[in-house]
Order: C-alpha cells, then structure tokens, then sequence
C-alpha cells in the first residue's frame, strides 16, 4: 500500500486496512501552517471491541513462534523504517512542526531501537534453581523459571515522538510475545499509521495489532478499561497518567510523564560548556521535550557570567519553520502557546526580568529567557512544554538540591560542576531518576534504564527494561 499525504488514511482494526464503520474521521492540520495533511478514523468503543478481541485471539499464535522468526519480522521492520525515513519524516515534521532534519533522524534512531530490542530480546533466558537453597528445602525440587509474555498489550504514545516514543513501546511487547494495542496521539497519528504500515509490510501478521485511532478523551477511558489489556505502557502529561493509573485494574503500569528538569550551576563549573549545554537542552524542538531543561538553578557568585553567555546562544537561535530547519517552530497546538505565555506574563508581572523573547505570533513563541525568577513564580514549578527558561539564582548548593527536589517532578537533573566526587554526591540527594554530570539532559542512550520518580513516572524503561516490563516469570517445578 502506498500512502500519499492529503489522503484519508485507513487504520489497522479486524486485522485489516479499514475506515471506521461510522466513516467518521478526525482531520489532521500541521501545527505550523494549519493546513490540512490529511484524516484518520475515529473508531467507535464497539468497533474497538470487535478488533481488540482479534487481537486478543492472535496473541496465543504469536506466542508459540520462535524468537529468531520474531527477530526476522522486527529486523524487516526497521530495514523498512530505514528504506522511508524521508517519507515518514516528512509526515512527522508536518504532524507535529519538528524541524526536518530531527523528524527524519527520529526514524533513524528507531530502526536502531528496534535492532538493539531484538538483539537483546535474544539474549534474555530464564534460570534454573535448586530447592535446597532454602532452609529446609529439598535438592529433588528443580524449578525452572521462564519468562512468558503478559498477552496484549495497550501502548500509548505522545505528540512530541510519534514514532520513537510508539516503537519503543511496541517493539518490545512484539518480541516478546505479546500482542499490542496502539493508540497513537491524534496529533502524530499519520506517522503512527506510517510507521505501523512499515512493520506490516514485514510481514507481521495483521491481526496482532488494533492500532486505535481516535482522540483520547473519547476512547481513552474504554481502552484503558478494557478486560482484554494486560498491562499499559504509556508516555504523555502527568495528568492523563494519574488519571490512567486511577482508571486501570489489576494490570501492570509502565508510565513515563512530564518533567521540570533542573540545570544546578555551581560556583566552580566551566561555564561555556554549561550555557551550551542548557541552551541545547532547553530549547531544542522549542523545548517540547519531556528531559528538557526546565530552569536553571545557578549560584549567585556565577550567575551573571552564565547568563551573559546563555543570553548570546538563545539570541542565534534559528527561528522559524520545520521546513527550515528552524530550532524553534510553532508549538503544537493554540492552547499550548496560550499557557506558555501565561507563565511568561505570570513571571513579568511578579518581578522577573526577560532577557530574550516574550514575543509571539500565533502558536510561534520567540525563544525566551526569564531571569531573576523566584519560587512565587508558577513558571519556578510547572513545565512549559515550550521554549521558555527560568534562570533562579541560589547561594548554595544545599539551596539547589532543596529546590530541585520540592518539584512534584522527578524526571533528571544536571549538575555542572569540576568537582566530580561532589557532583555524585549531590546526585544522591536528588529525587530524579537520572542525573547528568556536565551534560544537558537527555534520554538514551537508549539501552540505559530510563525513568522519572514522583509525578515523572512509574516503571522504568531503556531497552532491556522494557523487555521486561511485557513479561512475567512462569515456574515449573520438578519434584524427583
Ligand atoms: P497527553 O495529552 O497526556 O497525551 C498522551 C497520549 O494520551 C495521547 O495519545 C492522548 O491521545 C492520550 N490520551 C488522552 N486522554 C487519554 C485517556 N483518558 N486515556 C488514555 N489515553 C489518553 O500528552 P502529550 O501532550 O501528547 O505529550 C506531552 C507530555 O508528555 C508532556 O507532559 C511530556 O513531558 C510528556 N512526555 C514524557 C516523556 C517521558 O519519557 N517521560 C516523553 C515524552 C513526553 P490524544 O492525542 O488523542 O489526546
């Protein structure tokens, strides 16, 4: 099948390319032009159920075939993501306004993903134990502990990686076995299809995925509940993950959501490499990142001269469109910009002092930088999703870690500093699931266990990670 844009696009239910029975469709506009890409059907819960419970049905089959079989399709599967990467990039960047060159290198990393899943995918076997290890317990009880696949699985991807952040999550769960339910983020639909057309043109079989186009706030719900998911794997806002582990049931959760990762700059950093790893950090694809730096927290004795030198890089960023290359595009929909700009007017009007930016045009927010920003300030706590940085000035690191971690977020942190055995040992008492030490923060690479603490998440994914997030411990036990 060959997809071209300006097309209403089929989904995969009933283990075929079809429309909603409804034929009812949800138009899909780029976030930067507002021109229409394109449409997708928006399933209704019963045509969801009919599929979900072929999928259901066809996960027993899969189950049964050999991992190299499975490692053969996945393998195809990123050949193909490869052989198309300027064509899904291409969807990606009007989907989702990220400049081209990330949109098409976020398909390249994914066939790397996928051939580093399956590689490590084979290399994960079971034990065998010997009863006498316990006191008590007898050497003629063998058990034998196998890993089998927790059945169908329900993935859930954001915007901001459409198909990065949605094969991460059904590679694994492929692999190992299970079959999967994907509901791609309506905004990023079209490269999900994209890139759910790619793994069937490899030859897997149709039914193993219900890929459930249609908005969250309709089907969401239904699916999260739905008796026929044994376990969630989900990436998007704090607030739809609450939400889901309150609706979910006896299933396991794997949740990554949002962040408000601090840049902590002490007195003794070297202070280029910091502005230009801040800079990077939090502003690439204008700062619509979950690991994006989020506010810098400096100490008063450096302050300015860090400054000085992050006003000058945020100064050259490129702004514009994604067909350009630009750093810093639209974000991705009205009401995103509307709330990054109450937090920038919320800062102003309390005191803080705009060194760049504070200028907008529809949903394009110049890159800007606040200064001499406090904790009274909402844009201190709350994530932007957009290219906007608090810079908080502190007297002392014990200020830094106090701050960080009274966040209800506990995504990353970095720590510039020269002193390394500090920098771990302020690392220890920062509630985040990674720390950087002289370096922006950032997800991967990939094979690194990757998670956030407090409202960043539950579980915790990097490649082998997720393998064993879709797989439960099966024990049979020889009694000689
Ligand atoms: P979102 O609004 O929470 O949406 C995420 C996904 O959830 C979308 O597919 C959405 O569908 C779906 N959804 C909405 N309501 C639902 C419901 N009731 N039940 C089930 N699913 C539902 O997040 P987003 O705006 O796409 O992404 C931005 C957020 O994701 C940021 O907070 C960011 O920090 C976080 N994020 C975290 C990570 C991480 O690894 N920690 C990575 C990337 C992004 P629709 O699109 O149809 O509404």
């Amino acid at each position: 099948m060959t997809i071209t844009t300006h097309q209403a696009f089929k989904t995969l239910i009933h283990g075929e390319w079809n429309e909603s029975q409804s034929k009812a469709t949800i138009e899909i506009n780029s976030p930067h032009k507002n021109d229409l890409i394109g449409s997708v059907p928006s399933l209704s819960q019963e045509e969801l159920n009919d599929s979900i419970e072929k999928t259901v049905a066809a996960q027993d089959q899969w189950a049964q075939t050999s991992l190299q079989e499975r490692a053969e399709i996945l393998n195809k599967w990123a050949d193909i993501l490869e052989e198309r990467q300027e064509d899904i990039g291409e969807t990606i960047m009007q989907e989702v306004a990220k400049k081209k060159s990330s949109a098409v290198s976020e398909v390249s990393r994914t066939a790397d993903y996928i051939r580093h899943t399956v590689e490590d995918a084979l290399r994960i076997h079971g034990e065998v134990m010997r009863g006498d290890s316990f006191k008590g317990g007898s050497p003629s009880k063998i058990g034998m502990v196998e890993k089998e696949p927790l059945g169908t699985i329900l993935a859930i991807g954001p915007f901001n990686y459409p198909v990065n952040l949605s094969a991460s999550k059904v590679a694994p769960a492929l692999m190992m076995g299970n079959s999967v339910i994907f509901k791609p983020a309506t905004q990023g639909a079209i490269s999900g299809i994209k890139m759910i057309e790619a793994l069937i043109d490899a030859g897997l079989p149709k039914s193993l995925v219900t890929l459930a186009t249609g908005r969250g706030s309709v089907i969401g719900d239904y699916l999260v509940q739905h008796p026929g998911v044994d376990m969630i794997t989900f990436t998007g806002g704090t607030g739809t993950g609450r939400h889901i582990a309150q609706l979910s049931t006896m299933v396991p959760l794997v949740l990554e959501l949002g962040g408000k990762d601090p840049a902590i700059v002490l007195n003794d950093a070297d202070l280029d490499k910091a502005a230009e790893e801040i800079v990077a950090g939090a502003y690439s694809y204008s700062g619509q990142r979950c690991t994006a730096i989020k506010r810098v927290l400096v100490q008063d004795e450096v302050a300015d001269q860090l400054v000085e030198r992050i006003t000058n890089k945020v100064k050259s960023l490129k702004v514009g469109m994604p067909e350009d290359n630009a750093v810093i595009t639209p974000l991705i929909n009205t009401k995103s910009a509307d709330f990054v700009q109450s937090l920038i007017d919320d800062a102003k009007n309390q005191g803080a002092s705009v060194l760049v930016g504070d200028k907008r045009e529809d949903n394009l927010i110049y890159p800007t930088l606040l200064d001499h920003v406090t904790s009274d300030m909402k844009v201190a706590w709350e994530e932007p999703f957009g290219p906007v940085l608090p810079i908080i000035r502190i007297s002392n690191e014990n200020e830094a870690i106090e701050l960080s971690n009274q966040s209800d977020y506990g995504l990353q942190a970095s720590v510039f500093t020269k002193d390394t055995e500090n920098a771990m040992k302020i690392a220890d008492k920062l509630k985040v699931g990674s720390v950087q030490i002289n370096a922006k923060t950032e997800r991967g690479p990939d094979h690194f266990p990757f998670l956030g603490v407090k409202g960043s998440g539950l579980g915790v994914q990097g490649i082998r990670n997720s393998l064993l997030s879709v797989v439960r411990d099966k024990v049979k036990i020889l009694n000689m």
